[in-house]
């Protein structure tokens, strides 16, 4: 029998679209829908349709005061700043694409189905609290997971491996412990944040857990990042569900980050992450930045429970990279056993 993939996409997305020439456009999701349509004859693809996210849900994450000048920018023009625009229907998109990542949370939730992907736009992993931010209106993977915490779900686990630091997400849930967030990402890079000192504060410490890469990292650096860190706290903490920022700008062919990801590594690290958690944990991705639609497909193949790749080559000692993963290393092993 083949393997189910809950799927959330909707047509209204695309109506977020810049007003000049910008990376952050409709044809990414053109990309996307490619990469799942690839999945034809190896996947059950089942649709979860979304619905604009409520005030409530808003409110899990953001402010009053952002919802209501988000709202207050419909129907025209504007930016947030020099890199994060309105279209006249963005505020409509960000609220659909918010309802669309609730949407998988409830679907996954719900036991059917224990793999999926929400193809969204506008991304969302820079919004903060209180504002728009780098492209993103709404913190799409930030509601996903407060949606869980309120339907009960004890542990969420948010694995962000685009090439950007998730700042919108860490802030969501710094002092929180309910919520891990693990992000993988270049640094120093925009937005400036995921040192691997910001490990989250008060009943939070430890719940946040950064691994700052400089450029040029590879397969082998991430998947030993994954061996090393990500893979044995997912294991640790055993979450009731697990939700991945997943942007594919890390890859290296992407044309404003400076790493080197191929679409197999991308492969491997979801499989890594896939394994290290109990069998029937439901796994959802949240599209965030990057164009690659070979990666986005090797990743969904490896959601799908596809034959894990073979392990990469390992990781030098004493290389530039492995002393920044040895770092992060020590500084998570402060509150987790690795
Ligand atoms: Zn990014």
């Amino acid at each position: 029998m083949l393997p189910s993939l809950a799927v959330v996409d909707e047509p209204a997305f695309d109506e977020h679209r810049p007003p000049s020439e910008h990376p952050e456009r409709p044809e990414r999701l053109v990309a996307a829908r490619r990469a799942v349509a690839a999945l034809a004859g190896k996947a059950n693809v089942e649709r979860v349709p979304a619905r604009p996210a409520t005030d409530d849900e808003l409110a899990r994450i953001h402010t009053p005061a952002y919802i209501d000048l988000l709202g207050q920018s419909a129907g025209r023009w504007s930016y947030f700043d020099a890199d994060t625009y309105l279209a006249p229907a963005s505020a409509a998109a960000a609220r659909l694409a918010a309802g669309g990542a609730i949407e998988l949370v409830n679907t996954l939730l719900a036991g059917t189905v224990e793999r999926g992907v929400a193809l969204l736009r506008p991304p969302g992993h820079h919004a903060r609290p209180s504002g728009a931010m780098g492209f993103c209106l709404l913190n799409n993977v930030a509601l996903a997971a407060a949606h869980a915490r309120a339907r009960g779900a004890e542990r969420v686990l948010i694995v962000d491996f685009d090439v950007h630091h998730g700042n919108g997400t860490q802030e969501a849930f710094y002092a929180d412990p309910s919520v891990t967030f693990v992000s993988l990402h270049q640094f120093p890079f925009y937005p400036g944040t995921g040192d691997v000192r910001e490990q989250g504060s008060g009943e939070g410490r430890g719940f946040t857990v950064n691994v700052p890469l400089s450029a040029g990292a590879d397969d082998e650096t991430y998947a030993a990042a994954f061996s090393r860190i990500v893979a044995p706290i997912a294991s640790e903490l055993a979450p009731n569900l697990v939700l991945v920022s997943a942007g594919f700008d890390a890859h290296r062919s992407d044309p404003l980050a400076e790493m080197r990801l191929s679409a197999w590594g991308y492969g491997t690290l979801v499989s890594m992450l896939a394994s290290a958690v109990r069998a029937g944990t439901p796994i959802g991705m949240v599209l965030e930045g990057g164009y690659d639609l070979d990666a986005l497909e090797a990743s969904l193949e490896a959601l799908l429970g596809a034959e894990p790749p073979p392990p990469p080559g390992s990781l030098r000692e004493g290389t530039r990279h492995g002393l920044e993963l040895d770092r992060a290393l020590d500084a998570a092993r402060r509150f987790w056993h690795l």
